[in-house]
């Protein structure tokens, strides 16, 4: 069963609740509530709601309007298109690479952000990284990795660094169980993370 959202004021109906106001309880789907359901908060019509977009589909819709805004600027890649990469849960959070024509960056949505101009430090496998919060969609984190991107030829090569680098930060899709308790992990330095994505020094 899947959340709707009202257009006209942002309320999402929610099966697992219901509408306690229109006297809906918990467990009946959007298309099972009766026509003349409106929406308890604003009085929009049943036909006003919207599937609620994704996590992923809300980040990856808000950077593609913004494409078109950056499309021609001496930072864009034209070759590239906005992509998320790789997703999977760590740590209970979603994570995945986005990629765009002028940026890569590793989003992570689940925790709650910090503050604008601060930064929330998450552990991975392979360390810890300092994350910025981003609104774009929805709230996040993002882990810049690479800006810009003009490097990358094509958008299969965008996506084999968007891989690589997760494989990187995140470590195998199925870790290992650690066999004893781990040392709190370092900062990893970004500088070492590119040198390892671009073959350089490690
Ligand atoms: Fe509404």
């Amino acid at each position: 069963m899947n959340e709707r959202e009202c257009a006209v004021c942002g309320w999402v109906y929610d099966p697992a609740s219901g509408d306690d106001d229109g006297c809906v309880p918990p467990g009946v789907d959007f298309d099972a509530l009766p026509s003349g359901w409106t929406c308890p908060r604003c009085g929009a019509a049943k036909e006003r709601f919207v599937r609620k977009a994704s996590p992923v589909d809300a980040i990856v819709d808000a950077y593609r309007k913004a494409d078109a805004r950056m499309r021609g600027l001496p930072v864009h890649n034209p070759t590239l298109t906005v992509e998320a990469v790789g997703r999977r849960v760590v740590g209970g959070h979603l994570v995945f690479a986005l990629v765009t024509p002028w940026f890569l960056n590793v989003i992570v949505v689940g925790p709650t952000p910090p503050r604008h101009g601060d930064t929330l430090e998450l552990a991975f496998s392979s360390g810890s990284f300092e994350l910025h919060r981003g609104d774009e969609g929805c709230p996040h984190l993002a882990l810049p990795l690479l800006s810009p991107v003009l490097d990358l030829a094509d958008q299969a090569a965008a996506r084999a660094v968007a891989l690589e680098a997760l494989r990187l930060i995140c470590g195998p899709s199925e870790p290992e169980p650690a066999k004893t308790p781990e040392p709190r992990p370092k900062v990893v330095a970004r500088r070492a993370l590119f040198g390892a994505l671009l073959g350089g020094p490690k």
